[in-house]
């Protein structure tokens, strides 16, 4: 069996008043492919936000590769491997597609490994290579989510977290991001992804959790929480 990269110890976390998670305990394992689904507000977001450093935990702790990162700051995170595309993207609009990876690179200093790796992203996300001079801004919803993806990949994570890759983004265009996520996983990536659309993250990934009001209430192969039709109504808007 693999190790744990990632695991969370009895997570509660929320904003003033409000509990956006509910003990949360959980792990994954290097080189899986995880998603985790649920509805609108379930607390998906907060939960991939947290295991970035974005979002503190009121209690509990967060483990990356066996030491406790609860404490650590976003960049340190990052500087341990720890990737996130964050819910809307947000590429860097009035900066080319080729600046906008630099800055996913900014904390190596590898200039040729870092080269080397801009054109390894090239192959899974064509556009980069053929508009690397076009305003980010000016790409479409999918591009832009193919930018924001390989941008994290030039920190070279260990662990990418994805957070609703299929929102404001084309069907077709979809259909092209998951596909490329797999292929990363096949490199040998493990991968966190959460998304309200749960057919599609649990059709690509191998393992899923389902959330809802902040507590993760199941978890299983993807292809069994599908194939449970209770389970699909009730949770996943089946
Ligand atoms: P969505 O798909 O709509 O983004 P989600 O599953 O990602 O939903 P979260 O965004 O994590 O859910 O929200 C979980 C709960 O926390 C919700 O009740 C939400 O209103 C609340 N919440 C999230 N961010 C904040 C914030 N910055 N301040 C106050 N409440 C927040």
């Amino acid at each position: 069996m693999n190790a744990h990269i990632l695991e969370l110890r009895s997570i509660e976390a929320g904003y003033g008043v409000i509990k956006a998670l509910h003990e949360v305990s959980f792990s994954v394992e290097e080189g899986s492919f995880a998603a985790i689904v649920g509805a609108n507000g379930a607390g998906k977001t907060s939960l991939l936000n947290l295991i970035a450093g974005v979002v503190a935990p009121w209690e509990g702790s967060v483990w990356f590769n066996g030491t406790d990162i609860t404490s650590l700051q976003p960049y340190e995170r990052v500087r341990l491997g720890i990737g996130l595309v964050p819910e809307g993207r947000r590429v860097f609009p009035r900066m080319t597609v080729a600046e906008n990876l630099a800055i996913g690179a900014h904390l190596r200093h590898d200039r040729q490994e870092i080269e080397a790796d801009r054109r390894q992203l090239i192959e899974p996300f064509p556009i980069l290579g053929e508009r690397a001079q076009q305003l980010a801004g000016t790409l479409s919803g999918g591009e832009q989510q193919m930018l924001a993806i390989a941008r994290a990949l030039m920190g070279r994570p260990k662990l990418l977290l994805l957070d609703e890759p299929s929102m404001g983004v084309a069907p077709l265009l979809v259909q092209a991001i998951f596909k490329a996520i797999g292929v990363l996983h096949q490199r040998g990536l493990t991968i966190l992804v959460v998304e309200q659309n749960a057919k599609l993250a649990l059709s690509t990934a191998a393992e899923g959790f389902v959330i809802e009001s902040g507590k993760l209430i199941l978890r299983g192969r993807s292809s069994e929480i599908l194939s449970n039709e209770s389970v699909v109504r009730a949770y996943l808007g089946g």
